[in-house]
């Protein structure tokens, strides 16, 4: 993720003029209007596939962000969803470019929406399949054992949400006091 999925420009895709906020007829909600031609922007929340890679002695595989938001922190690999492609095959292809690892059956683990930022995360568990490196937009790869997950160091709050679940639904322990990241 390597810029706020909800960068747009203020004037019209259409004709070129100045986008207004308002709410149009039959409308509930403020969207960017455009007077001139009628065209009206929504904006909606983005799709993320990612993936928690599990090696045969049960760790966990995580990436240190080389990119911001929340560069230096630990998270594991996924990425927006490209026109085209299921959220299965975009968690595979994220795990492809950021740690250069094949992974097995997807089994989902759970969705996870993050408001703020407007993106909604859907994140499944694989066995690993071979030995990741680091990739695209990847300082470096690690193994973790379910006890020495770096709760205090992850990058954002569905990071945590999403291991939180992991680690549960697998019977080992959780910190009771989860960190809360910065919901960026
Ligand atoms: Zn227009």
């Amino acid at each position: 993720m390597s810029q706020h999925p909800h960068l747009f420009s203020r004037y019209c895709m259409h004709c070129g003029q100045r986008l207004v906020s308002a709410v149009p007829e039959g409308d509930t909600r403020r969207r960017l209007v455009c007077f001139d031609c009628g065209f009206v922007h929504y904006i909606n929340p983005r799709p993320v596939a990612a993936v928690i890679p599990v090696s045969e002695r049960g760790e966990v595989l995580l990436l240190r962000r080389d990119i911001e938001p929340r560069r230096g922190t630990w998270v594991f690999p996924g990425g927006f969803m490209d026109l085209g492609e299921t959220a299965e095959e975009a968690a595979r292809r994220e795990t492809r470019e950021e740690a250069h690892l094949e992974v097995g059956e997807l089994e989902l683990l759970g969705v996870y929406t993050r408001t703020a930022p407007g993106i909604v995360l859907i994140v499944y568990e694989a066995r690993a399949l071979g030995t990741p490196s680091a990739g695209h937009e990847t300082a470096e790869v690690a193994w973790f054992a379910p006890d020495a997950i770096p709760w205090d160091a992850l990058a954002f709050d569905s990071t945590v949400a999403a291991l939180r679940d992991w680690a549960r639904k697998h019977g080992h322990p959780v910190p009771e006091d989860l960190p809360a990241p910065a919901d960026l």
